[in-house]
């Protein structure tokens, strides 16, 4: 990867979490992307719609970020949350990055698979996609939000985890750090 400081990609970012057991299998980075242009009824993350600035990041500067969580918490992948993640241009790039470094990548999504490049669609290892509709509740499955969400295996990653999200106890947060938050420009 070689990009000259003006010219890379940039990303909106709302908070991260360095490393969470609650956002995926496994010990993960969390990041949650600012702006989401879906609103669905209900949406929890209400203050995440917004698409104005919040904290505006350079790839390296994120990818800076996920290798210091690497080597401090050894985490086994990165979730990409929000808001809504594929708002960003050029995810692609930083999914195909964090690849390099042996990571796997869970995508939430409330936009139909469908409607996603192929390109992005092939970056990540699990996506679960479909809009959050309140009056489809799911009780049975932590993290989805409601029945109508769907969890696509990309790569066969994943495919023994499945049972994770299969779980109807919340599991209570374990978390190693705190969020940052990341002063943009
Ligand atoms: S897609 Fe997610 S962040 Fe966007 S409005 Fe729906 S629930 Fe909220």
């Amino acid at each position: 990867m070689s990009y000259h400081s003006n010219l890379q990609p940039k990303f909106n970012i709302a908070y991260i979490k360095l490393a969470t057991k609650t956002e995926g299998p496994f010990t993960r980075t969390c990041i949650w992307f600012q702006g989401c242009n879906i609103k669905c009824p209900g949406c929890v993350n209400v203050d995440l719609q917004s698409l104005e600035p919040r904290n505006i990041v350079t790839l390296e500067e994120l990818l800076n970020i996920v290798k210091a969580a690497k080597e401090k918490y050894d985490i086994e992948g990165v979730t990409l949350s929000g808001g809504e993640p594929t708002l960003q241009k050029e995810l692609h790039v930083f999914n195909q990055e964090i690849r390099k470094m042996g990571l796997g990548i869970i995508m939430f999504t409330g936009k139909n698979i469908k409607e996603l490049d192929d390109e992005l669609i092939e970056s990540v290892d699990l996506i679960i996609d479909g809009p959050f509709i309140e009056s489809k509740l799911d009780e049975k499955r932590i993290l989805l939000g409601s029945t109508n969400k769907k969890l696509h295996f990309i790569t066969d990653r994943y495919t023994k985890h499945k049972d994770y999200f299969d779980n109807e106890v919340s599991i209570n947060e374990i978390t190693v750090e705190d969020y940052i938050f990341i002063n943009g420009d």
